[in-house]
């Protein structure tokens, strides 16, 4: 039944990085070592098809400190991320990459920043090194409009090294690649969000799991996490909207076509055809959104339903109520001071 209490958790996700995990994981034992406080690693094997898992089952062997979990086969950095944050312990979760590109070495000052009382520390490349053309620019620009639309004021979105309250990333539904989105997804939660600086380190061995081509779902990404920010629990009001807008100007053209039929005496369908397609398109449409709007609120009724998901986060409770039952567990540990 005794459970030693943990302080930290390091999870660390690893496809095909047979070169980089001893290396990473004496350095991370070093400098968490030289903190003094009790840690616990995780590191997942995301479906690997090199040594990564044997030469991780040989460090579980050797470390009781360290956690293996290996996935069934490879299901993305995301879902690899998801299972190591709902298998950790400790107070504080730190995540970071398996190919070296993350220096252990900054993880006291993602740790300071947690102690100051910030929900998340999230890591920012200022000086990157990486490929322009590739790498910065789609970067640069998907940071900005991140940015804008969530309302989070990051410089560097991209990065996975971090540092979580566990409470506060375990209650961030994860889907599909929005391991980028998390602290917009954790700022729905009202999370408080510090920027460390980084060093950015590039790839020695191995190679990097990504091109391109991820601009593309990462802008998709930026869509849907737009939206669930601003309407999963109102759907209606985004294609209400819509359905408004084009009801409008359906409308309007509708009367004015009236207007010409009736009183002017006009053969509309010959002197306005397009004008009467376009009226009838944008009726049509606006009922279209209508209707996808309250299949809309029907699944987000779902959404919270079904799990008893809170439309809302607790930051801290102050009541008396619990006292006799339960009066330890919300204050042990060094941050409910
Ligand atoms: N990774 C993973 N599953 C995947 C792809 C990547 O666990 O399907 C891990 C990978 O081993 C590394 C981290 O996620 O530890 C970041 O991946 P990568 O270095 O390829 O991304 P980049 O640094 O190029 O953005
Ligand atoms: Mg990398």
């Amino acid at each position: 039944m005794h459970e030693e209490h943990i302080h930290y958790s390091i999870v660390v996700p690893f496809y095909n990085e047979q070169e980089n995990v001893l290396p990473l994981y004496m350095k991370i034992s070093e400098v968490m070592d030289g903190i003094g406080e009790s840690f616990e690693m995780i590191f997942i094997d995301d479906g690997s098809r090199d040594r990564t898992f044997r030469i991780l089952s040989e460090i579980f062997e050797n470390d009781r400190r360290v956690n293996v979990l290996r996935l069934r086969r490879n299901f993305g950095q995301t879902a690899a991320l998801k299972a190591g944050f709902d298998f950790a312990r400790g107070e504080v979760i730190i995540s970071m990459d398996g190919d070296l590109q993350h220096d252990p070495e900054e993880i006291p000052q993602f740790i300071a920043k947690i102690r100051e009382g910030y929900d998340i520390a999230s890591g920012w490349r200022a000086h990157r090194t990486d490929n322009w053309l590739t790498r910065q620019l789609p970067s640069r620009i998907a940071n900005w409009i991140m940015a804008r639309l969530s309302g989070v004021d990051l410089h560097d979105f991209g990065t996975t090294f971090k540092a979580y309250r566990r409470e506060v990333i375990q209650q961030v539904a994860l889907y599909g690649d929005l391991h980028r989105f998390i602290p917009a997804l954790a700022s729905l939660t009202g999370a408080t969000i510090a920027e460390v600086p980084i060093r950015n380190i590039p790839r020695q061995t191995g190679k990097s799991n990504y091109g391109l081509s991820r601009t593309i779902r990462v802008a998709l990404d930026l869509i849907s996490v737009k939206f669930l920010l601003n309407y999963l629990t109102r759907p209606f009001h985004f294609f209400g909207k819509l359905a408004f807008t084009s009801l409008a100007g359906g409308g309007a053209i509708g009367c004015f076509l009236a207007y010409d039929k009736f009183w002017l005496r006009q053969h509309i369908m010959i002197e306005h055809g397009p004008l009467l397609l376009i009226g009838i398109l944008l009726i049509v449409s606006g009922i279209q959104f209508m209707s996808l709007g309250l299949i809309g609120e029907m699944l987000s009724r779902t959404y919270y339903e079904s799990q008893n998901k809170p439309i809302y986060s607790v930051r801290e409770v102050r009541s008396r109520r619990d006292e006799a039952v339960d009066s330890t567990r919300r204050d042990s540990g060094p941050w409910h001071s």
